[in-house]
């Protein structure tokens, strides 16, 4: 494919349809491009080739490693509307609400934070003429693999501060979505010396081959809890360090008397934020029998107004489903929780009139633990509502799970708020929010939610290789 000034992003990344895999709209299913098929042999090329490049990378020195990302930042403002429609046909978010124009923003957030945020050599013990000191240097190689959700934002939370320490990175984008970040990598890469940054767009083999591979010194990963075990068993073999980021069933804890009409807005954004494809979404929330059924008709008015549709229609804030096998796991645990006896109270049905993936939004009350819907992660727009009465019990339930990426607890005393949050098993528990990251502050899981923590300088040192120098 031949790059002119002119050319579009999606241009440049598009492979011939004889060559490539083809990638539907989410919205509409018309297809939008080809994305290159990469394979074991080009993930091989592509680590050889980093590796090559890297110690100039590290060598070029903190200040002008930032003063690149600034300029890759400043890059990305540039091609903002555009990394932004593509995002929005190719993941299904709109454009408008926090979605897509969003996301891409964030992306640029993120990168400048990398860019400013130092890492300082720590002095670990002194004692006369005795000190050590504890330096952070490159690792080398980072392997990147994402998800489909928000494809270009943590693709950068993976790739900025891995190129901030100076390391070279391979990334490894989902397959439903591997046009977002191949576009995102090009912008990146008008400003990066060649083969510091490659995008390796592969199905899962080459995913577990990234995972295994001996020249790959760390493995940023986030995904599924799954994929995550199996990326923990090739690290056996190439002992890559590495960042998991996994699969989440986030509980709320909705105080007795809170005052609904006060949060009502930030419960449903924390459920139904990307059409409820997010790591840390509220998954399941629990919520005390004096609010409850105020909490259930909040909740379900407004996710009967808030509009849904296809993403380039300005005005839209919820969109479809990004895939097939996603729609079928919602539509199973809605189907499944009615036929258990639970309240559809909103949604609770496909909406075809809008496109083949789209799944209204949806409140499900009356439901108890043990149904697949409060128990498994559903990653869609739908959120189960379970009362209960006695605090201590709240909690016990919301521990009960495997999981522990997020948590929140909504309440009109924040002092009570953080007593309880002190107690729910999570690695982070917001106040009267849910979801809300910061790129000073770290993120990262408990339990089966992975471990490690992205963001600030905790994300610095997780793509370092910590040294000692003592005299
Ligand atoms: P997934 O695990 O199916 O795929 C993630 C990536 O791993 C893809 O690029 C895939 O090709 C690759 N992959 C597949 N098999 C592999 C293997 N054996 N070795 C190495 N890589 C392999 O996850 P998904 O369906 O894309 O994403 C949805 C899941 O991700 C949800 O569970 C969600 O909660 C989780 N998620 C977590 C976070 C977080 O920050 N904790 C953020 C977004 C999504």
């Amino acid at each position: 494919m031949t790059t002119t000034e002119s050319t579009t992003l999606l241009d440049r990344v598009t492979v011939a349809p004889e060559t490539g895999r083809p990638i539907p709209d989410a919205a509409t299913r018309e297809i939008i491009g080809h994305a290159p098929v990469h394979t074991v042999t080009d993930l091989d090329a592509a680590v050889a080739a980093a590796r090559a490049a890297q110690p100039a990378w590290a060598a070029l020195g903190h200040e002008e490693r930032s003063r690149i990302l600034h300029a890759i930042a400043d890059e990305i403002e540039a091609n903002a509307e555009e990394l932004a429609v593509l995002l929005s046909r190719e993941q299904g978010k709109p454009l408008d609400g926090p979605n897509a124009r969003f996301e891409v923003g964030a992306s640029a957030a993120w990168v400048r934070n990398a860019a400013d945020t130092a890492i300082e050599t720590e002095v670990v013990f002194e004692d006369g003429p005795a000190r050590s000191e504890l330096h952070y240097e490159a690792l080398g190689v980072v392997g990147a693999i994402g998800p489909w959700n928000w494809p270009m934002m943590i693709t950068v939370w993976q790739i900025a501060p891995a190129l901030r320490m100076g390391n070279a990175v391979v990334v490894k984008p989902s397959e439903y979505t591997p046009l977002s970040v191949l576009a995102l990598a090009s912008v990146f890469n008008r400003h990066l010396p060649a083969d510091v940054l490659t995008v390796v767009s592969g199905d899962r083999e080459v995913g577990a081959a990234i995972a295994a591979h001996p020249g790959v010194d760390k493995i940023m990963f986030t995904g599924s809890t799954a994929t995550g075990r199996r990326i923990v068993e090739s690290s056996a073999n190439n002992l890559a360090r590495l960042t998991l980021e996994l699969g989440g069933n986030d509980p709320g804890i909705v105080l007795p008397d809170t005052d609904v009409s006060a949060i009502a807005e930030n419960l449903f954004w924390g459920a139904f934020i990307n059409t409820g494809q997010t790591c840390a979404a509220l998954k399941r929330l629990y919520v005390h029998e004096s609010v409850y059924d105020e909490v259930v008709d909040a909740l379900a008015e407004l996710a009967r107004v808030i509009p849904m549709g296809r993403g380039l229609e300005e005005g839209n804030v919820l969109g479809p489903l990004q895939n097939e096998q996603q729609f079928g796991i919602v539509a199973r645990l809605v189907d499944d929780a009615r036929s258990r006896g639970a309240r559809v109270v909103s949604g609770g049905e496909p909406a075809p009139e809008l496109g083949p993936l789209f799944y209204r939004a949806t409140v499900v009350a009356d439901i108890e633990d043990g149904a697949a819907l409060v128990d498994e992660e559903q990653f869609g727009p739908v959120i189960p509502v379970v009362k209960y009465t006695d605090v201590d019990d709240a909690i016990a339930r919301a521990n009960a799970s495997s999981q522990g990426l997020g948590a929140s607890v909504w309440s009109n005393d924040p002092e009570a708020a953080v007593e309880v949050a002190r107690r729910v098993q999570a690695g982070t528990v917001w106040i009267n929010q849910h979801g809300a990251v910061n790129p000073n502050v770290p993120f990262g899981g408990t339990k089966a939610s992975g471990y490690g923590h992205e963001f600030g300088v905790h994300g610095l040192k997780a793509v370092s290789s910590p040294k000692v120098i003592s005299r």
